[in-house]
């Protein structure tokens, strides 16, 4: 049984948990925190079973310069590789790969698609904010499905239509993109070590309508001065936590209004010497038509024996509701259309590991994705409850690094250094930029 009183409880061990743990432990507060899985890193989990580091969930430190864990994970003596320095995507046109001109062509056709974006976001301010993505992204040019594919289900986990485009803007990633060599839920492991987590401890209840904060489950209760509550959008949509009183409208209307995209992983291991001629950390993909979709590939990251493929928006929903062979299966006929049977051969179906973040009660899907016209629904996510007592923070809650370790962070330190000014202890620095 875990059961007590503290300053801070916080609600859930992913990375805006583990911030605003070490940020409370930081400014003195009596920390808690309660998480439903039996293990931290939420979101961020690095598997083992290939016999070597595979992310199910986060894979690169995006935006590197001003991702609060680059430092961190530098401090804690943990290799990071500029995954952008090596990149060397090969792209399949159908019956051949894309040859030099040809990728020189997709890089220009990227710029362009980019510049149509930012073109028609820059219209009536209005009509502006009822865009989605879809609406922005430019059409029947020869690389526009490819990139529309790549910027909307494989980086935002959502469909093009599904996204906001004033929000796709404002939380598009720049910079470098880092991987931990021993994966993103190594790293968050470490940063959490020594913290008073509990596991096992999902909260089903929390009364907010006192002076204190209480968290019961069948783990117990625990009383607090504030909680930072930093569960996916997907799980607080569900009900799975009874707030009483129920969450202020505009919070549960802005988790409504997140609501989850998926992107999904595979790893399958190679079954001899056969890299298909892709060299480490080399990408696969493929030039799509409209409505086309497909699976992306890194081969060989490390010079690992393992291949990651990720489906992402609708065709991982799909996937999802048919099973984990069938993200198998998907990948093995996308890898097969390139290489026929050399794939079955190259590659081990055993043992293959899928993420299966969408029917995982305590994530229901990989990320959030805006709504088209719901702008302002991050910033309403964020905001003090209960003058202060209760907070809500995560990933979906960052306005420009959403979706992101990086973002989750932020959200949490924040939430942690508000909670604090609450209950007297330090004043609330300003938000980071
Ligand atoms: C496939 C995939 C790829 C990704 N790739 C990247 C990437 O390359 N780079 C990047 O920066 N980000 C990436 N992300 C996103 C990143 O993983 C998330 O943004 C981040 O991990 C979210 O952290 P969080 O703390 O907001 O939420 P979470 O990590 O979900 O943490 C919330 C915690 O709350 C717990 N919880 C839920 N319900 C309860 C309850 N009732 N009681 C107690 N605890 C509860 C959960 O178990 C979880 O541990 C990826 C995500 C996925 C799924």
């Amino acid at each position: 049984m875990v059961s007590g009183d503290c300053d801070l409880l916080v609600v859930g061990a992913g990375a805006a948990g583990i911030a605003a743990a070490r940020e409370a432990l930081s400014l003195g507060l009596r920390v808690r925190v309660l998480e439903a899985r039996g293990r931290v890193g939420g979101r961020a989990r690095t598997d083992h079973s290939l016999g070597t580091p595979f992310d199910m969930g986060a894979t690169w430190l995006h935006a590197a310069q001003s991702n609060p864990l680059m430092p961190l994970a530098e401090a804690a003596g943990l290799w990071l590789f500029d995954h952008d320095a090596v990149r060397d995507s090969r792209v399949w046109m159908g019956d051949r790969w894309a040859g030099a001109a040809e990728l020189r062509d997709y890089e220009a056709a990227e710029r362009d698609w980019h510049a149509a974006v930012r073109l028609a976001a820059a219209g009536p301010a209005a009509e502006v904010r009822r865009m989605s993505l879809a609406d922005a992204a430019p059409r029947g040019g020869f690389w526009d499905a490819t990139l529309t594919h790549w910027e909307a289900p494989v980086i935002s986990g959502a469909e093009a239509r599904d996204i906001d485009l004033g929000d796709y803007l404002s939380t598009l990633l720049h910079g470098t993109n880092l991987m931990p060599r021993d994966g993103c839920g190594h790293l968050l492991e470490v940063l959490a070590r020594g913290l008073p987590v509990a596991l096992e401890a999902p909260v089903e209840r929390i009364s907010w309508g006192g002076r204190r904060v209480r968290a019961e489950g069948g783990f117990g209760v625990v009383e607090a001065g504030a909680a930072v509550v930093t569960v996916s959008t997907g799980v607080l949509a569900s009900g799975a936590i009874r707030f009483d009183p129920a969450l202020p409208g505009a919070a549960a209307q802005a988790a409504h209004d997140l609501p989850m995209g998926l992107l999904s992983k595979v790893g399958l291991r190679a079954a001899g010497d056969d890299r298909l001629d892709v060299p480490a950390f080399g990408g696969i993909e493929r030039r799509l038509e409209e409505g086309e979709r497909a699976m992306t590939f890194v081969a060989w990251p490390f010079g690992r024996d393992h291949l990651q493929g990720f489906a992402g928006g609708a065709l991982a929903w799909e996937m999802a509701r048919e099973g984990d062979a069938a993200l198998v299966d998907l990948a093995f006929s996308e890898l097969r259309r390139i290489y026929g049977g050399r794939a079955d051969r190259a590659l081990r179906r055993d043992g293959a590991v899928v993420s299966g973040w969408a029917r995982d009660p305590w994530a229901r899907g990989a990320y959030a994705a805006l709504r088209p016209g719901c702008g302002g629904a991050r910033e309403a996510l964020s905001a003090p409850i209960g003058e202060g007592r209760l907070h809500l923070a995560g990933e979906a809650c960052h306005t420009t690094l959403a979706g992101t370790l990086a973002g989750a962070w932020l959200s949490g330190a924040q939430a942690a250094r508000s909670a604090a000014a609450l209950l007297g202890l330090r004043p609330v620095p300003d938000l980071p930029a």
